[in-house]
């Protein structure tokens, strides 16, 4: 590589490197997960036009908080993003536009007006992250709905906001898919072999609901076991959006008023038993009693009403 691409390598690894767990470093004192030490080129398009034609090996590095966490032996080609300098964050009047490569921190700073009663879910998502703000600082929106992790926070935050990707197609052209049908499931997601995730917009009608947040880990600054969002528009509709418990986002309307045995029932059709998740981070039965519980405490709030 020649010294500005590894220069850039280096950036971002020394990043990641401060979040890491000693266990991954050895007694040589090199964390040799991190050393990508298949890749031969890293190239920095600066438009559309000059992104390469995809080959296999290639891989598109947004912030590289996970990319340079693990070993990709199967990768030969990094395409950075960076130089394409898409604006992170733009509003007109029907959309919050969000960049694939915002960064965690530039959302998070993101003067919302006051007006949009749903803003404090952007803070609650930046803060369910588990990260410190270092990786604030580096990992993508983009980054984050591409990995499509079930704890994925911006999964959380612009499926709840019915939010909608552009994609450009390796192809050519562009297909937009709201975000709850872009994750399919645990790291399985809608973009084919070179599809590059260009932005997500946030209508502002969504962004103008009232909300309620609940999120609950295992450990007190762990990873999501889940992570509901509930909004409620100005006609009193419901919609509750689960994540981090399901391998995939899950999102259940209730057009009228809805009582406690209600979103109960609709849960259990909705949610079938094979769609909870496991890992280290919960069981899916205590996943399950989690959603129920939480979903109950964000109706009630929203609704005003406790459960019987
Ligand atoms: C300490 C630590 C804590 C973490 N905590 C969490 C957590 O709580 N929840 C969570 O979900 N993740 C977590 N992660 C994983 C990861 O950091 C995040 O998912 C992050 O948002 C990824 O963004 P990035 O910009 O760094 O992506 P990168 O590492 O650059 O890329 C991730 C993947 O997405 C692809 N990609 C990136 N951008 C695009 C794009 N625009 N279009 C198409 N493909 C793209 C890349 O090719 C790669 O396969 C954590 C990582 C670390 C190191």
């Amino acid at each position: 590589m020649t010294a500005t691409r590894c220069a850039t390598s280096c950036c971002h690894l020394a990043l990641v490197l401060q979040d890491f767990p000693f266990s991954q470093i050895t007694g040589a004192g090199i964390i040799a997960a991190m050393d990508l030490n298949t890749i031969t080129a890293v190239s920095h398009p600066q438009t559309r036009s000059e992104l390469p034609i995809w080959t296999p090996g290639d891989a598109w590095l947004a912030g590289g908080t996970w990319l340079f966490s693990e070993p990709q032996t199967h990768l030969t080609r990094l395409v950075d993003l960076t130089d394409l300098k898409w604006p992170a964050l733009a509003i007109t009047s029907s959309h919050l536009g969000i960049a694939a490569t915002c960064t965690i921190s530039q959302l998070d700073a993101l003067a919302c007006p006051a007006e949009w009663l749903a803003a404090p879910l952007i803070g609650q998502c930046c803060r369910a992250f588990l990260a410190s703000f270092k990786i604030w600082k580096t990992a993508t929106v983009g980054g984050n709905l591409c990995m499509s992790l079930p704890a994925g926070p911006m999964i959380s935050l612009t499926s709840a906001l019915d939010g909608v990707c552009t994609i450009w197609k390796a192809s050519g052209g562009e297909q937009r898919i709201p975000v709850v049908e872009f994750v399919t499931g645990n790291q399985r997601n809608r973009l084919s072999a070179g599809d590059l995730l260009r932005q997500i917009d946030i209508p502002i009608a969504a962004l103008k609901r009232r909300s309620a947040f609940r999120q609950i880990s295992l450990a007190p600054v762990g990873r999501s076991a889940a992570l509901l969002i509930g909004s409620l528009d100005s006609n009193g509709a419901l919609k509750l959006t689960v994540t981090a418990s399901t391998v995939r986002p899950i999102q259940i309307s209730f057009p009228g008023p809805t009582d406690a045995s209600a979103l109960r029932a609709a849960i259990a059709e909705e949610i079938t038993d094979d769609l909870y998740h496991t890992d280290i981070h919960g069981k899916p039965l205590w996943r399950k009693h989690m959603t129920l519980r939480l979903a109950e405490e964000i109706r009630a709030e929203l609704l005003g009403s406790t459960s019987p």
